[in-house]
């Protein structure tokens, strides 16, 4: 089998306040894509919580033990985000789905897999919930690799926001590299492209901010140009994605203008970076993406890139969009300085 999808009918338990972009309708959605993939052949498991030991090798103990108090009831824990009575146990399902999914994939029974999880992780710090995330799932999921022994993991993050937490846990580290595309000035603030990483972690943080207003061709050239370029040169042992969606032209929160299409066409290069690295181990985790009809399209083309039995299959293309934007090339122009003494770019 080559995909395996990580889902549970339980992340809907996980609710939050009316009005609340991380409301209930996004883990149905899920649902109905989850149940639409296992009919057409793929392989879909419930998740394992995740355990005390994983979540320590990212979060602080005194922050692991805040967020377990909150277990059986409504906490504020930052003005974005709040837990239900469930929320505790379903973010444990939430990190373990990603180790999971890493498990899977290192032991080779499968070459590629998504976990679909709910609260989202990138937000999260060591000691600091944020931005509607609790644990940093795809923190704890490129840990674990490490722990498996996995020399070197990337994270790609194409959410529409930067991941400060998963930036500030790896920051020190020249095993995980982490790239992300984002909107920028935009929240929570960090992501600037002369963050590059501290002491043994210089070069390994790849920040690529672009302005507002971004389009497919844009994330295309920084693609093109910097990321793919960049992940060759690491020469990962496993490829995470976060897989967030609210980067889409559709979506409320954010300010970019990317089609269903794009999703698709990120994953596919960065499936074909796998494939050149490691074999094609990559492990796609969900973060956000608040239009439910933009989510699921573009899950759903994400999907069908990673189940394709070669990396070259029809789906994940850029489509030229015939409108002129220089957004990417100044972002890309940035990271190259920035970036000048660490990677040939
Ligand atoms: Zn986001």
């Amino acid at each position: 089998m080559s995909l395996i999808l990580v889902h549970s009918e339980r992340f809907a338990e996980h609710q939050t306040p009316p009005g609340h972009p991380e409301r209930p309708e996004r883990a149905e959605v899920m649902d109905v894509i989850a149940a639409r993939w296992r009919g057409r052949g793929t392989e879909i498991v419930a998740p394992r919580a995740a355990t005390h030991e994983q979540l320590a090798r990212v979060h602080d103990p005194d922050y692991l033990v805040r967020i377990a108090e909150t277990a059986g009831r409504a906490v504020a824990l930052d003005p974005d985000t709040y837990t239900s009575p469930e929320s505790y146990e379903i973010a444990l399902l939430a990190a373990g789905a990603s180790v999971d999914a890493v498990e899977r994939v290192l032991g080779g029974s499968h070459r590629a897999a998504m976990a679909f999880v709910r609260p989202p992780g990138h937000h999260a710090e060591s000691n600091r919930a944020m931005g509607f995330c609790l644990y940093n799932n795809v923190a704890v999921a490129a840990a674990h690799a490490r722990a498996l022994g996995a020399s070197r993991v990337a994270i790609v993050d194409y959410d529409v926001h930067h991941g400060n937490g998963t930036q500030h846990i790896f920051e020190n580290d020249s095993s995980v590299l982490y790239i992300s595309t984002h909107q920028y000035p935009y929240y929570p603030g960090t992501g600037a492209a002369d963050e590059i990483g501290v002491g043994r972690g210089a070069g390994f943080t790849l920040n690529l901010p672009l302005e507002a207003g971004a389009i497919d061709d844009d994330y295309q050239l920084v693609f093109s140009t910097i990321v793919v370029p960049v992940l060759l040169q690491f020469e990962p042992d496993l490829v995470l994605v976060s897989a967030g969606f609210d980067a889409h032209e559709r979506d409320p929160l954010g300010g970019m203008r990317l089609s269903t299409s794009a999703f698709s066409a990120m994953t596919a290069d960065l499936r074909r970076v796998a494939e050149e690295c490691c074999r094609g181990r990559l492990v796609a985790v969900t973060e956000g993406g608040y239009d439910l009809q933009a989510l699921a399209a573009s899950i759903d083309g994400v999907v069908d890139v990673l189940n394709a039995p070669s990396a070259e299959g029809q789906t994940g293309h850029w489509q030229a969009s015939g409108i002129t934007s220089k957004r990417g090339q100044s972002t890309a122009d940035a990271a190259r300085s920035a970036h000048r003494a660490a990677w040939r770019l």
